[in-house]
């Protein structure tokens, strides 16, 4: 040893039996002889997805759907499709996902036929509200659309009406443009058009909405690499399923949709339904990687690993809306869980998933030095543009 060493390695801090969370530990700094772009991210989701950068979105209803999902992939990381809804819905965000080449969430409302307008918050930031049967993006034909313009020039009996009253109907093909359309011939289109804003469309289904506004925005964000796309040449979507008998079915409809792993969503990954539904995966997708979990202990992880997973997910109760280790008395500081979890997912090549308590990138930072492949965040990405859910406006 080196008189130089007066850290505390950690295989003894993780021995001694506590339990440590992120914020109970820190790492000492060492010394620096590159440069910043000599630092390479690349990592692996799960044994046959490979990412550019280590982050995954997290399959809640708040937080990944299409856009999240296209959004993360096109900045080389991933995201996982919640299931709070029924398979047609969750496989219909799977191929919307993978049909946004142009990963632009548009910053115009979206809102149902009945809906009345009353003031113009419903616009947000956007000069337009587009209208669809749910009044949500996720299944996204559009009918009908208000500028700000024309809701302004409305008398206020008029403004009374529901949308469908008064809305300009979307049907023409004018609008119209192919889903892999390049992004400088949308901005032309858009241009040519005088429109405001084009209906990116894939078999007759709108794949996405894009104003003028949009195009201006992201045309400010960073360059990226080429993200992470799948051998069908589309961005690669994950999706979380449960462990019930009727999870075949939807695994079956997602598969048809073309995810390209699934995420086995329990609090405690390691039971006999898991191990089971792990088994069938295998057998009947032998080509779809599938991550069980949640994991915290060694015990359990080993279990995974010997049911065939190619991925592993670590965290009880870390998450910051995650009432497990109160509710149910059980779970483990993250740090120690992906400490312990990654020290034996490495002997067998498995990569490891750190689930929830990250709140800062100190956090992912410190994930990723313990031994995780990748960080999956929740309430760090709910808010987003990118995120599902609309503007509300408290005064
Ligand atoms: P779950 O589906 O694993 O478990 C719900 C209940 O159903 C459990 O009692 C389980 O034993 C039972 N069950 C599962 N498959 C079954 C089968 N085939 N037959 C009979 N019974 C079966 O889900 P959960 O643990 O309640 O988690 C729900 C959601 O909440 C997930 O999204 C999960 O990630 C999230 N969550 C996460 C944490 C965390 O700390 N990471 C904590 C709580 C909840």
């Amino acid at each position: 040893m080196s008189r130089f060493e007066d850290g505390f390695a950690a295989d003894k801090l993780f021995a001694q039996g506590y339990s440590y969370t992120y914020d109970d530990v820190i790492f000492l700094p060492h010394y620096i002889d590159f440069s910043t772009d000599a630092v390479s991210l690349s990592t692996r989701f799960s044994r046959r997805v490979p990412l550019s950068i280590p982050c995954v979105s997290s399959p809640m209803d708040t937080v990944s759907e299409s856009h999240m999902a296209a959004s993360m992939a096109s900045l080389g990381g991933i995201g996982i499709v919640h299931y709070n809804c029924d398979i047609a819905a969750q496989a219909s965000i799977i191929r919307q996902a993978k049909s946004l080449k142009h990963p632009i969430a548009s910053d115009a409302g979206v809102k149902f036929p009945e809906y009345e307008i009353t003031s113009l918050d419903a616009f947000g930031p956007s000069s337009f509200v587009f209208v669809t049967q749910t009044g949500t993006m996720t299944t996204p034909k559009l009918l009908g659309y208000v500028s700000k313009s024309q809701w302004t020039r409305m008398n206020y009996e008029q403004r009374e009406m529901k949308i469908y009253d008064y809305m300009k109907s979307c049907d023409s093909s004018d609008y119209c443009v192919p889903w892999d359309i390049d992004l400088e011939k949308l901005e032309f289109v858009l241009e040519d058009k005088q429109k405001g804003f084009v209906v990116l469309e894939r078999d007759g289904e709108t794949v996405n909405v894009v104003t003028k506004d949009d195009i201006e925005r992201v045309k400010g964000y960073p360059k990226s690499g080429p993200g992470t796309v799948g051998p069908d040449g589309e961005w690669m979507v994950g999706a979380a399923i449960g462990t019930r008998e009727s999870d075949k079915e939807r695994l079956e409809h997602l598969v048809d949709a073309g995810v390209n792993a699934v995420v086995l969503d329990s609090s405690q990954g390691n039971s006999i339904y898991q191990l089971e539904m792990i088994k069938y995966v295998k057998k009947t997708y032998p080509e779809l990687d599938v991550i069980g979990g949640n994991v915290v202990t060694m015990y359990q992880a080993q279990n995974l690993i010997q049911a065939g997973v190619d991925g592993l997910r670590v965290g009880m109760g870390s998450g910051s809306i995650c009432t497990t280790q109160e509710v149910c008395a059980v779970g483990r500081g993250q740090a120690t869980a992906v400490y312990k979890v990654c020290s034996i997912a490495a002997q067998s090549g498995i990569p490891v998933i750190a689930d929830g308590g990250i709140s800062n990138s100190g956090h992912i930072v410190k994930a990723l030095v313990l031994g995780a492949s990748t960080v999956m965040m929740g309430s760090f990405l709910a808010g987003s543009t990118e995120a599902p859910g609309g503007y509300e406006y408290k005064v």
